[in-house]
């Protein structure tokens, strides 16, 4: 059973921002049957950027997109994904031509400017005691740039707006990224986001994965300002320290709903209705059974399962 104690990630207190009842269907395990595209995409990618930064962490700037393609890091991953999600295996091997695509196309826009930084490290995990709670999650990465050290983010959305860079400022994740962080000891100046926009190109019916990746391939290093887009944003003091005394009062608000049996209300901005997709409870939510989802024991999905890893279990 969840308890306080266990810790909470930035996207946990998200879902419980959203709706409550939600968050209390997913602390109780409860997770929708099969692959969830744009979630196992994200993945895949912040895993093969992932084999890249390590090479990079370890002074290796000669590190090519192909070597991470065909890196044993990488076949391993996806021969387990295989075997956890039979039915979409078709699925997958599309979406990894996709991400293949992405990474030559990437490595076109910011290899030359990531040699040039300091990489300090490549998924950091981290579990901090602040002011009576313990933040919990993975950092992309941290690089040290000429004024200090940056936390770097990737973020894969397919619809991007305007106010890209006020809206990533106000990122509930920031504050407690930047909270965690400085906790742990790291003098982080400021947050770098890679926001990635993934292809939305189908492969044609006859199409072979080459051909398809080639296609793909073709139409991001045609238009990477589409694709590609990087925003640096730092904060005063007085902002950061608004910023921390925020996430306490949030952390406090969880802490309670916890504390007190996870009442189980919703309220809701999470639906469908305010553009991030329909909830994964809605058939729970309003039918009261179970069809369709499976239960596990991780509390952290973003967390490594690997053998030994507390990940919230
Ligand atoms: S369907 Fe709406 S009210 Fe129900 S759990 Fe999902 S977000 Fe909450």
């Amino acid at each position: 059973m969840y308890t306080s104690e266990v810790g909470m990630t930035q996207s946990l207190l998200k879902k419980f921002l959203a709706c409550p009842r939600a968050c209390k269907y997913y602390l109780e395990g409860y997770r929708k049957i099969g692959l969830k595209k744009p979630m196992w995409f994200g993945s895949l990618m912040h895993y093969i950027l992932h084999i890249w930064k390590s090479q990079l962490v370890v002074g290796n700037t000669e590190c090519q997109p192909e070597d991470v393609l065909s890196s044993p890091l990488l076949e391993a991953y996806m021969e387990e994904q295989m075997l956890e999600f039979p039915e979409d295996v078709e699925e997958i091997n599309k979406l990894r031509a996709v991400g293949s695509a992405l990474l030559y196309s990437y490595a076109a826009q910011y290899a030359e400017e990531m040699k040039q930084q300091k990489w300090i490290a490549s998924e950091i995990q981290f579990k901090e005691a602040f002011r009576g709670h313990i933040l919990r999650g993975m950092a992309d990465g941290i690089v040290e740039c000429a004024d200090g050290l940056y936390i770097i983010d990737h973020k894969f959305k397919g619809r991007q707006s305007a106010s890209m860079a006020s809206l990533l400022s106000r990122d509930f994740q920031v504050e407690f990224y930047y909270t965690a962080l400085i906790q742990a000891g790291y003098d982080i100046k400021g947050f770098i986001y890679d926001v990635i926009r993934p292809p939305q190109i189908k492969p044609r019916k006859t199409e072979t994965h080459e051909a398809y990746t080639a296609r793909l391939l073709g139409d991001t290093l045609e238009r990477p300002e589409f694709y590609f887009k990087r925003y640096n944003i730092t904060f005063k003091q007085n902002e950061l320290q608004e910023m921390r005394f925020n996430l306490l009062k949030l952390l406090d608000r969880f802490k309670t709903w916890i504390d007190m049996g996870m009442d189980d209300v919703y309220y809701s901005t999470g639906c469908a209705m305010s553009g991030g997709g329909e909830c994964p409870y809605l058939s729970m939510c309003t039918t009261g059974d179970d069809l369709g989802y499976t239960k596990v024991e991780t509390f952290f999905e973003e967390l490594p399962k690997e053998k030994g890893v507390d990940n919230g279990r």
